[in-house]
Order: C-alpha cells, then structure tokens, then sequence
C-alpha cells in the first residue's frame, strides 16, 4: 500500500470516529488505541428466509441461461429511454460473474460515463475504500474485484439527476436480470434510489438502513450512497454505513 493510500485508509476511520488501528502483522500492538467494543447484531438475518413478493419492476421471468454476457448484447445500443441521449459510454457493470455480494449505485456520474466503468470517480473511490477497508479491518480477505457493481441505470442522468421512475424501471428490468444472473448471496442497495428499485419502497435510507431486508430470496442491507457520506455535513453518517458494510460482509464471507 502507497503512503496516500495508507492515509487515506487512516482518514476513513479517522471520519468513522474511530481512535484505535491495529496492525495485523503485531497482533496486540495498538497503533493508536483499544478497539471500539463489538456492536451487538439486533437483526441477525433470519434462516428460513420465505420468498418475497417480485417487486413492481421485477419482469416475470429472465430468459433461460441468461447471463451476463447475454444481458449486455440484449441492451445493446440502447435508446429505450431519453438518458441515452446524454450519453457517452453505457456503464454496464464490473466484477466477477459469480461474485456473492453485488453492489448497486444510482447511475453512471461523468467519470463513469467517460469510462464505461461504475464508481471510478470521488464516490467510485471512497466505495472502494469502504469495501476494502472494512474487509481488512474485518479480517476479511475481500478487494473490490472480488463483489460485482453496477447502478440502476445505466447511462448518466443530465446533470446528475435522480433518475426518473420510467427510466428506472425501463433499465430495472437489466437490473433484475443481472442478480437473477449473478445470484449473489446477499445485495447491498447504496443510496435511496437503488432501494427504490430494489425494494419497490418509498421509505429513505435512514429509515430502511441496519435492518436486513428481503428482494426474491435474496438478503438486502440498504446504506448510504457514498456521494451522500462525501458531504462534509453527512460525516455521521459514515460509522453507519461502515457498521452495514461489516454486517453484509460478515453475512457473506464469514
Ligand atoms: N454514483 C452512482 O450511483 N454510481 C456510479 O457509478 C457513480 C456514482
């Protein structure tokens, strides 16, 4: 790790209200100070999970042996949908096809929409640090090209917009077909809109957030949009989003 890498990692936790790093090469040798106590998981996830109603958006069935591959050739040269129009390079998504957590944003921002790539700008970065950081520190041997990411939709809203509810549910229907494909173990919705499509609910992050919640039979921990923890004024919000982070990665990886 460079040293701005190191210091960006310090900086996050720092942000997280955390005074206490261990190194894990000298077990027992603080860095700074004693570790924070273990939260105590009031929402274990339930064993017995029973399938939840399809969301709205959800289609009625994907094609058979879809995959990823298949999905990308079906959107195609897309011009479903007015954000087309905006558009310089669909962002489809990035990770392994049998990734088991899948992560899911807004849509494409212009560092996206310049790449092709889902979360490479400010947001991309710090969710990157999320990731890895709380795995590391977890115990977790996780980087970020191990979880697959990808948004709601695919081409970037003008001037950054939320997404409208046509555009949502035209692109839902690749969104769907993607974690039908994938099958992850569990699904981590960043941000109210990812929710929305997901959960097919009005309810915010702050009220849906360190609850697990259910698509299909798939478990769903709703958090922060990373865009949201990068405003000075949201900082609290940042232990929140880490203590999801360690529920789903736990959930998945333990
Ligand atoms: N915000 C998102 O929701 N998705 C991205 O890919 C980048 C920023």
């Amino acid at each position: 790790m460079t040293k701005d890498e190191v210091r960006r990692y310090l900086e996050f936790y720092q942000d997280l209200g955390l005074k206490t790093l261990y190194r894990r090469d000298s077990p027992g040798q603080p860095v700074l100070a004693p570790v924070p106590p273990q939260v105590t998981d009031l929402n274990p996830m339930p064993r017995n999970l029973k399938p939840a109603p399809p969301s709205p958006l959800v289609p009625s069935l994907a094609p058979v042996h879809d995959n990823l591959l298949k999905i990308l050739e079906d959107i195609g040269d897309c011009k479903r949908c007015r954000l087309h129009e905006g558009r310089n390079r669909l962002v489809f998504g990035t990770g392994a096809e049998q990734a088991r957590l899948v992560f899911v944003g807004e849509g494409p921002g212009a560092d996206e929409d310049a790449q092709g790539l889902p979360f490479v700008g400010r947001a991309g970065q710090l969710l990157t640090q999320m990731i890895e950081g709380t795995a590391h520190k977890e115990g977790i041997p996780l980087q970020r090209s191990d979880v697959y990411i990808c948004n709601v939709v695919k081409c970037r809203p003008p001037e950054n917009r939320t997404p409208q509810p046509d555009e949502m549910e035209i692109c839902g229907q690749f969104l769907f077909r993607q974690l039908l494909a994938i099958r992850p173990k569990a699904i981590c919705a960043l941000g109210s809109t990812a929710a929305k499509a997901i959960l097919g609910t009005k309810e915010g992050v702050m009220r849906l957030r360190g609850k697990w919640q259910q698509w299909r039979d798939i478990p769903v921990i709703v958090t922060y949009h990373p865009s949201y923890l990068l405003r000075p004024y949201n900082q609290n919000a940042k232990k929140e989003a880490w203590e999801d982070l360690k529920k789903v990665l736990h959930y998945v990886y333990d």
